[in-house]
């Protein structure tokens, strides 16, 4: 692109890029083009003068993040692309017309080229959050393509801005169309979500395909939902013929959020299996698991927020993790499962497992592994970005 500015490479750091790594940080730059801002596309070179990546740039620690490795004559045609391409994505994986899921991540960031955005679909809605001031530029643009993908399917787009800059900006607001119903439909299930006043993008879409492993293990048991906020594992284990499920969260307007999706599927499903005690409690889940009774809950679900929001928080967020599975893993009823789960991007695999297994270790009970649990097909991960494999989990036996 003629009229984009240029930044160089330092010779020594330009190995990351060639191996498709989305992100320059700012050390890695030898000298760039006066009066580049926050949000411009800027290409990237080598010293020798070799076209390597043009992505947005942004002061601090991340200096560009790629959109694209290769030249290109118009930044719109490569978003036409990346939207394209990850729509046939999801196609691929069953869920763009699916009619027992009607909602999906469209856009995951760097696993679909797009570092910065995410697009989630929700049965007509298509909700954005952008996150650098490059993708929230190009929100308009974004939701063009959007029309231009779903046609007569997309009635609304809703854009949550999230960038440093843009966080001074008014909230939510709709690109196109207005609010309609916010009904999806997720494996048969119902959920209503409400992307104006939910966390994220108002549902999370990420359990998906471990909600469902947890229902081979819910029917004919007492089933306990920590940090449940919208009720997704709770709607499920409910679904599979739990004889009790008890669902916990410390925000008000999650347990109200809750007790409307289980009442939502009470008329379409749970009356056809004669299913189940639901109890929702308001409350902190570490004092909750203290006073409730040993042995009682057959399935705890282990689901909080990102302990950990950077490395510098991560010692303290492990501890923070055994502290919440041992506590799980004590009260468990012998023979009984735990899910567990971390979103923090800034504790791996490895890390997570560690922390779990130290409170095995400390509880003495024999506990195996039965599945190891990632983020689902529509949450991709370029393989060349690992950073971008956020959520992992554990079902555990006890
Ligand atoms: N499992 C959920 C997503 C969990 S999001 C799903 O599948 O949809 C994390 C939730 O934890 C939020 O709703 C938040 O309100 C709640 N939360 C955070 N800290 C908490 C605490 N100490 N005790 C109880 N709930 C908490």
């Amino acid at each position: 692109m003629s009229a984009c500015p240029k930044i160089v490479l330092k010779r020594s750091k330009t190995e990351s890029v060639r191996r498709f790594h989305p992100w320059i940080f700012s050390g890695a730059i030898k000298r760039m083009d006066d009066g580049i801002n926050e949000g411009d596309l800027v290409e990237v070179f080598s010293e020798d003068g070799e076209y390597l990546a043009v992505g947005h740039y942004a002061p601090g620690s991340i200096a560009v993040r790629i959109v694209g490795f290769e030249r290109v004559a118009d930044v719109r045609t490569l978003w036409d692309a990346r939207f394209r391409n990850a729509y046939a994505l999801r196609k691929t994986a069953g869920l763009a017309g699916n009619a027992a899921t009607n909602a999906y991540r469209l856009i995951n960031a760097e696993g679909d080229g797009m570092p910065g955005l995410i697009v989630d679909w929700y049965n007509g809605t298509a909700v954005m959050q952008t996150h650098s001031e490059g993708m929230h530029r190009e929100a308009h643009t974004f939701a063009e393509i959007l029309g231009a993908i779903y046609g007569e399917r997309l009635r609304a787009v809703y854009h949550k801005p999230h960038s440093s800059k843009a966080s001074g900006k008014a909230g939510g607001q709709y690109l196109f169309g207005e609010k309609t119903g916010g009904i999806i439909t997720e494996n048969g299930y119902r959920f209503n979500v409400d992307w104006e006043r939910g966390q994220k993008t108002g549902f999370f879409l990420d359990q998906r395909d471990n909600r469902a492993i947890l229902t081979g293990y819910a029917r004919e048991k007492r089933v306990l939902n920590t940090f449940c906020y919208s009720g997704g594992f709770s709607v499920y284990a409910a679904g599979a013929g739990a004889s009790l499920v008890h669902s916990v969260d410390s925000s008000a307007r999650a347990i109200e959020w809750t007790d409307e999706n289980i009442a939502l599927n009470e008329k379409f499903i749970f009356n056809k299996i004669g299913c189940c005690e639901h109890k929702s409690f308001a409350a902190d889940v570490f004092d909750f698991l203290h006073d409730a009774p040993n042995g009682f809950y057959d399935v705890i679900v282990l689901d909080p927020p990102a302990f950990a929001k950077n490395i510098s928080a991560r010692h303290q967020a492990v501890q923070a993790y055994r502290r919440l599975n041992l506590a799980a893993i004590k009260k468990v009823a012998p023979g009984g499962i735990v899910f567990t789960f971390s979103c923090s991007q800034a504790v791996g695999p490895g890390m997570f497992t560690g922390a779990v297994t130290a409170a095995a270790i400390e509880s003495g009970r024999n506990i195996s592994i039965l599945h190891h649990l990632f983020q689902p097909a529509d949450h991709p991960v370029s393989i060349y970005h690992p950073e971008g494999l956020y959520l992992k989990g554990l079902a555990l036996m006890v």
